[in-house]
Formats: C-alpha cells, structure tokens, sequence
C-alpha cells in the first residue's frame, strides 16, 4: 500500500491500479503513460520479469477501454546488460505493442546510451510505421543532429529538459541556457516534423512557446506532464482543447522515484512536510 502523500506521485503498486488511474484521468481528457518503476538491473532475471510485467500489461490495457500509452527504460529491459539483452526485451515488447494497438515510448536515460537508444527507436519506428516514440534532451548538445535525423521517421519525439547531468562538455549545464536550447528545438520541431511532436515539460515558458508555434505550424503536438505536478494545469490544458498526457508510473520500487520527485522540487517537499505534519 503506498502512502497518501506518494500516492499523489505514483499510481499504485499493481498494473490493476495503474489502469484504474488511466481511467480517472480519462474522464478529464488527459492520457495515460504507464511506466512500471525499475531501472539498472545488472542481471537478466530482473529485466526479463520486467519485459513480461510489460507484456501482460500491454494485454491488459489492449483489453480496456482506455486511452493509454507505456513508456519503458532501456536499462530496465537489461541495457546495463548489454546491448543485445535490450533489444531481445524491446523487440517483443513493441511486437505486443502493435497488436493490441498501444503506442509504446522508450525513455532516455544518461548520455552514454543515447546511440543505442536513437538507433533502437529507428529500427522500431520505421518497422512499426511509427508506433514507437523516443524522448530526447534538450540538455545534450549532440541533440539538433538527432532530431535532424529522426524528422523524416514516422514515431514521435518527446522533447525534455534532461533528468541526467552529462559530462560538461557534451552538454549546457545553465538552466537559462538549457530553456533556450529546448525553445530552439521546439522551433526545429514545429518547423520540420508533420506530427509526432510531444512537449514533455511542466514548464509554462517551455508550454506557452508550443502553443505559439503551433499557431505559426499546425504542426499536431502533445503536451507530457507529470503524475502528481501541475495535475490541475493538466485538465486546464486539456479543457482547452489540448492533447495531454500524463506519465504514470506503479510497482513496488515507489520509494526511491518518490523521493527523487521530492528532492528536485522544495515545493514538494514542503507540501509533503505539510501533509505529514497535518495528519
Ligand atoms: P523545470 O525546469 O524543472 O521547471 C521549470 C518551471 O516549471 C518551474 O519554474 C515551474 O514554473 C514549473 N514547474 C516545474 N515543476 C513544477 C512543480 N512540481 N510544481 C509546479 N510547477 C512546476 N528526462 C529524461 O532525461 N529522460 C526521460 O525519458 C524523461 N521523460 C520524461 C517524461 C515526462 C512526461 C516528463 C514531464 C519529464 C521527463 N523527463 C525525462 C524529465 C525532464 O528531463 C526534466 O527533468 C523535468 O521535466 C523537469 O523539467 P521541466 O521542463 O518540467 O521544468
């Protein structure tokens, strides 16, 4: 059972739960993500029981009636591995993906996997006509030529920040300079993508660009937030006519994504303190 002030954060320990929330959110307008928690397993047995949990998962949610994606981490399938124990876990995955017709993301991790992961997205996104999307760092200096080579790929790119501080040379390390990088990006996006643009940031400045540009583009895009932050920006959002979609994570590896959530954020942390002191 997870806590009341994590459960704002994550949507439960069983695919059960986690669907159930898909379903919740629905009824706002908003999408569901589901990621199950674990990441940088040494050993194949971890990342194989990961695979499977993602394969009943992508049976359960072909099943329901929900509008909801995965997103899965490279070393959570056994990249740290290595690089054929990932992909003998992504290819089935993605397989069962395409036959229950959800989309399936593959979330980026340091920068010493981009390569691997950029190339596992192509080979996918091209194979499955573009029921794959990848997420890319603005934080990454190396990323304008990604997203130049992944703009005529069917499959969609989320745009994020960057969680992993690179080496410094390979990376911006100012936030300012980050913002800017991400809104120049966005600008590339909108301009040579024909859809499969996904804005995966809480930040209004990074939300208020996109809208912008898509009134200059068109270009079809969708907004990616976080369970837990800025929930009520997300209905907002989808109030407005937006396309929205939360990423959700669940399983029993809760605690240390919870306190990760709870260290980036003194918002959180003191809403947290709050709560507990309230109850
Ligand atoms: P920040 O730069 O953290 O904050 C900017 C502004 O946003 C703040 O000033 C505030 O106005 C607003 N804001 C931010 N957080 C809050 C809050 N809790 N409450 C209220 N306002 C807030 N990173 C990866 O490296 N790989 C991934 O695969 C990946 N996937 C992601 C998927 C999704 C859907 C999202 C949303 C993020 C993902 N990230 C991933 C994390 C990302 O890289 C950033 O670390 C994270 O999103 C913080 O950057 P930000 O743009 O949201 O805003």
């Amino acid at each position: 059972m997870i806590p009341p002030i994590a459960s704002d954060f994550v949507a439960g320990e069983s695919p059960a739960e986690a669907i159930s929330h898909v379903r919740h959110i629905n009824r706002g307008g908003v999408g569901g993500i589901v990621n199950l928690l674990g990441e940088h397993y040494e050993k194949r047995p971890p990342a194989d029981a990961d695979r499977d949990a993602y394969l009943a998962l992508l049976t359960d949610l072909g099943r329901e009636d929900v509008s909801g994606s995965i997103s899965v981490k490279p070393s959570q399938i056994g990249l740290d591995v290595g690089e054929g124990v990932f992909e003998e876990n992504l290819a089935p995955i993605i397989e069962r993906a395409e036959e229950e017709g959800v989309f399936c993301w593959i979330d980026m991790e340091d920068h010493a996997t981009t390569d691997v992961t950029v190339d596992a997205y192509e080979r996918h996104a091209t194979a499955t006509d573009g029921g794959v999307g990848v997420c890319l760092q603005a934080n990454l200096k190396r990323t304008p030529e990604d997203l130049q080579r992944l703009a005529a790929l069917p499959g969609k790119v989320r745009l994020v920040k960057g969680a992993y501080p690179p080496p410094k040379g390979l990376s911006y390390r100012d936030r300012e300079r980050v913002s800017e990088a991400y809104e120049e990006l966005l600008g590339f996006m909108f301009r040579e993508f024909d859809a499969g643009v996904a804005v995966g940031s809480h930040d209004p400045r990074m939300i208020d660009r996109a809208k912008e540009l898509y009134e200059e583009y068109r270009t079809p895009f969708e907004i990616q937030m976080l369970m837990g932050v800025r929930t009520d920006a997300q209905f907002e959002l989808a109030k407005e006519g937006y396309a929205v979609e939360q990423y959700l994570p669940y399983g029993n590896r809760w605690p240390s994504y919870f306190y990760r959530r709870m260290r980036e954020r003194k918002e959180n942390a003191a809403f947290a303190l709050r709560a507990i002191a309230g109850s």
